[in-house]
């Protein structure tokens, strides 16, 4: 018995004109997600995509990994039979052995797209209902709340048993709303704002600043085992490590110890605009959220938009550790993000950051910079030529 996937695709239903581009988008993403099991066929019809193995494969594999494709509102896999009752009653029964043994009622769910078919629907129901009845006895038929639904789908090319359907990963394929330029540290949030933005069809490239010798190798590997479990979701991420060590120092030397913070930040953001331009990234995303820490007040907020030009997206800017918590497990990254090692926000924190940065005075308290004679844009150059850039695979 051959088994498939069939897929019924989420928001994407709404694109009018647009679908076309989506679901080609749709299906290169799965075709993607499953080629570690080996080569899939992916089509389109009658608006449920099939997904075949073309080769042997671990189908259990490839429904885990479809099941991360974002675009996807639910997913089941099933037998694919030639299209006659003598073929399709037999297959029901072995197929979803296990399940009619164990449930104590059912009922018969029959599509029949192909309307050539013999046996309407109600026909085939009845003729179904019978047959399972018959092989398993213990079963009785409750069309109301059923353990089992048995889906029997007639389409053009073969007939479909349905096992149970499962949840699909929902949003939006990635690669259709462009791309984003994340602002990854090793923290809880930020990988979680990744996903989220990934989730509504972004794809993905990520920043991350480290200050060597402040920061270790092992906070950079730290940020690549992040990335490598938000790319099953994404795709592979063009990750881009910063060394911001010289404009650290230059800040903490000579700036206001209550400003390092915000003033650190607005720099950051100058730099991450500049590699996400030259990526190709129309925004960036950060993992802030209203009032976690000093630097994510309004009034601070207001500080590093002021350095930015591109918009920066903050999904889980109104959630709370908690909520971001329960994705950051469900995304598999919770576990790393709170292994212990330094980020460069932490590295030269003041004891009394300012809550309440005032734009005007912070601008103010950079122009120290350029009155110690630090050239800035020499300094933000070589900053983005030391970029070394990587591509983080899925693992
Ligand atoms: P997270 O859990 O994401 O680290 P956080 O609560 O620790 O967030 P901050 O350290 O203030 O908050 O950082 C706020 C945001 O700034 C992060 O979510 C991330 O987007 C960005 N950020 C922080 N450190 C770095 C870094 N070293 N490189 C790139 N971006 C960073
Ligand atoms: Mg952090």
């Amino acid at each position: 018995m051959n088994e498939i996937i069939l897929i019924k695709n989420g928001e994407l239903a709404l694109k009018g004109l647009n679908r076309r581009s989506f679901e080609e988008a749709l299906s290169r993403n799965i075709q993607k997600a499953a080629a570690p099991c080996g080569p899939v066929k992916v089509f389109c019809s009658q608006s449920t995509m099939y997904v075949t193995p073309l080769e042997y494969a671990d189908i259990d594999e490839v429904t885990e990994r479809v099941s991360r494709v974002f675009g996807i509102a639910a997913l089941s896999r099933a037998a694919e039979v030639e299209k006659n009752m003598d073929q399709i009653l037999p297959a029901v029964c072995e197929y979803l052995r296990d399940e009619l043994e164990s449930a104590d009622t059912f009922k018969v769910n029959a599509k029949r797209a192909d309307k050539k078919f013999p046996l309407k629907s109600p026909e085939i129901c009845v003729a179904a209902g019978e047959y399972i009845l018959n092989k398993f006895p213990h079963l009785s038929v409750d069309v109301h709340e059923p353990d089992l639904t048995v889906t029997i789908e007639i389409r053009d090319a073969a007939a479909y048993i349905h096992k149970q359907p499962i949840r699909g990963a929902g949003g939006l394929p990635v690669g259709t709303g462009g791309r984003a330029c994340v602002m990854i540290s090793g923290g809880i949030d930020s990988p979680v704002a990744s996903w989220m933005m990934a989730k509504r069809g972004l794809e993905l490239s990520a920043v991350n600043f480290a200050s060597p010798p402040y920061t270790s190798r092992r906070a950079e590997d730290k940020v690549r085992s992040l990335l490598e479990k938000v790319a099953r979701w994404s795709g592979d991420i063009r990750l881009h490590i910063v060394p911001f060590t010289e404009i650290q120092e230059a800040i903490r030397d000579y700036c206001p110890e209550d400003m390092l913070t915000v003033i650190m930040r607005r720099y950051m953001i100058k730099i991450a605009e500049i590699i996400a331009r030259k990526d190709g990234a129309l925004a960036l995303v950060s993992g802030e959220s209203v009032g976690q820490v000093a630097s994510q007040t309004l009034r601070a907020l207001q500080c590093t938009d002021a350095a930015a030009d591109m918009p920066v997206l903050r999904p889980v800017i109104g959630m709370d550790k908690e909520e971001i918590v329960s994705i950051a497990r469900k995304i598999d990254t919770f576990d790393i993000s709170i292994l212990p090692y330094e980020d460069c926000c932490t590295v030269f924190t003041p004891k009394h950051p300012k809550t309440k940065p005032i734009l005007e005075k912070v601008i103010q308290a950079e122009k120290a910079l350029e009155c110690a004679e630090v050239n800035v844009n020499a300094m933000i150059e070589r900053a983005v030529n030391g970029t070394v850039a990587e591509v983080v695979k899925p693992r």
